[in-house]
């Protein structure tokens, strides 16, 4: 039936043909789902959506594949190559699928309502209304966590966004435009090319290898009277960088990052920041703790996550969440503690694993086995009951009916019997410049750590391959032969 298009891949035959849209059955029950990411995206793509009507609101129209955003804030790749609009992804779906670019405010977990927050440029005034449901997911992720340091939000960059990728990209030319500038002093010049990366996790560690390539690459040969005064810096308050890897592997991305001239100050807690300079502490060997002034032209700040306003103000109102700080607690169902028919996946839900996009995928896909499997039990239950009712009615074909109610039963047993959530970790792997990259593997219950080159070429690999749809692989395929080809685009 896919004709002639078939062999061009199914996924764009789909895309060109979706599936004739359908208005809500009331039937059927509301699953209205918080969130465009890693977790609620993952859901919706394994949901068998005819079972339900669902309701999809995030403030963000789109899907984010994170892990090339670093490569987003140097022009490695576009912005658009790795985003992937919600209703392209929704179209493909069958049965009642709404969605609303709105915030949710507010959960009312009780009267099982959800207040959201329309802020529409065009409308002018912010509108709010009530959604309801009679099923509920929360994957609203996580914010920056700021620790309440003076100055970090008002001054530095963030790397979660799309948005936060492009300022970083632009403040980068700035610095550089400026450092480039006529007659400027020398110290100034030392000041606006200093780059200061405080965090030194896979974002942290992504973001400095990007950095110092696009500087080796492109702006070096661009701008050469200002090459030898560009810098980068790490700031890291552990021992270590990247302690999620292997100690090898930590070597391996420290001796890079010397290779690369890329300073690591570990062992040093940002403390104050301005408009110009990071105030750190740094311990020395002796333990004893000294402070150092960073002035910078750009600051990155990657030191993980934070709760949201959102997810906060439900934890408050639930006694069963009182204890749990990092988030929603779940149960292994995924269920938040404490209420009935709601769940919770990806950063903003605490399960007892890293909040990461391999941790959120794999939950959303729980979900929707979950999901898919209790609207069959409530079919086969509902099949159960008529059948029984019938054999009061009537009592001819009992025999027949029985069998085919044991039958029933048998497959209920069979589908009911599903194993609570276990993540299955595939491995960790980071870009750290120079075309190397470091990883982690899960490998026959044994583990794998290499780094280099090829470990760069598997990395690229294994990227391209988890990218949302062909339509992104290929436009990031494009972004790196451009880059490559033809350098960076350094236009702001
Ligand atoms: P992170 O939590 O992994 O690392 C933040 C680092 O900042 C920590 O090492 C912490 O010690 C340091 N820090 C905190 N406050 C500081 C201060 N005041 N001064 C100096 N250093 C300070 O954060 P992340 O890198 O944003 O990652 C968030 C999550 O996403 C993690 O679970 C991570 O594994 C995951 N992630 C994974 C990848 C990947 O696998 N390639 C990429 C990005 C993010």
């Amino acid at each position: 039936a896919l004709g002639g298009v078939a062999y061009i891949g199914y996924g764009i035959y789909q895309d060109r043909h979706p599936p004739p849209q359908v208005e809500p059955d009331p039937s059927k029950k509301t699953l209205l789902i918080l969130g465009s990411g890693w977790g609620s995206v993952s859901l919706l793509k394994k949901l068998d959506t005819e079972n339900y009507n669902v309701v999809v609101i995030s403030p963000r129209n789109y899907f984010l594949f994170t892990p090339l955003l670093p490569s987003c804030t140097t022009g490695t790749i576009e912005h658009r190559s790795i985003m992937e609009p919600i209703r392209t992804i929704l179209r493909q779906k069958r049965g009642s699928v709404k969605y609303y670019e709105a915030e949710a405010t507010s959960i009312d977990y009780e009267r099982k309502l959800v207040r959201v927050r329309d802020e529409s440029e065009v409308r002018g005034v912010a509108v709010e209304t009530d959604v309801p449901y009679d099923m509920l997911v929360i994957g609203v992720g996580a914010e920056n966590a700021t620790f309440g340091i003076p100055g970090v939000r008002e001054h530095s960059c963030f790397l979660k966004e799309i948005g936060d990728a492009q300022r970083i990209r632009k403040r980068i030319m700035d610095c550089v435009e400026t450092a480039a500038f006529k007659d400027q002093p020398p110290e100034e010049i030392d000041r606006l090319l200093h780059m200061v990366v405080v965090g030194g996790g896979p974002t942290g560690v992504e973001f400095a290898g990007e950095l110092q390539d696009f500087f080796e690459e492109d702006i070096r040969k661009l701008i050469p009277e200002i090459s030898d005064r560009f810098r980068v810096t790490l700031i890291e308050a552990l021992p270590n960088v990247l302690p999620m890897f292997s100690k090898q592997l930590i070597e391996y991305t420290e001796s890079t990052f010397k290779e690369e001239k890329i300073d690591i100050k570990t062992k040093t807690m940002v403390k104050k920041v301005t408009d110009k300079t990071v105030e750190a502490e740094m311990a020395g060997p002796d333990g004893k703790k000294e402070k150092v002034v960073f002035p910078y032209g750009l600051l990155v700040w990657a030191t993980g996550n934070a709760v949201r306003p959102l997810v906060k103000d439900l934890m408050s109102r639930i006694p069963a969440q009182k204890e749990s700080r990092r988030g929603l607690a779940v149960n292994e169902y995924l269920v938040v503690q404490g209420t009935r028919d709601v769940w919770a996946v990806g950063d903003c839900a605490v399960a007892g694993y890293a909040p990461t996009a391999q941790v959120a995928s794999q939950e959303g896909n729980f979900l929707a086995r979950l999901f898919n499997n209790m609207a069959k039990t409530e079919a086969l239950e509902e099949k159960i009951r008529e059948l029984s009712s019938s054999l009061n009615i009537k009592p001819g074909n009992t025999a027949e009916v029985s069998r085919e109610i044991e039958e029933y039963e048998r497959q209920l047993r069979r589908i009911k019997d599903i194993k609570p959530f276990h993540y299955s970790h595939q491995g960790s792997l980071a870009y750290i410049g120079s075309e190397k990259a470091v990883a982690d593997i899960s490998w026959f219950n044994g583990n794998l750590a290499s780094g280099g080159r090829l470990t760069f070429l598997f990395w690229r690999s294994a990227y391209l391959s988890m990218c949302f749809s062909t339509r992104n692989r290929l436009l990031v395929i494009n972004d790196w032969l451009k880059s490559k080809l033809f350098g960076r685009d350094v236009s702001r």
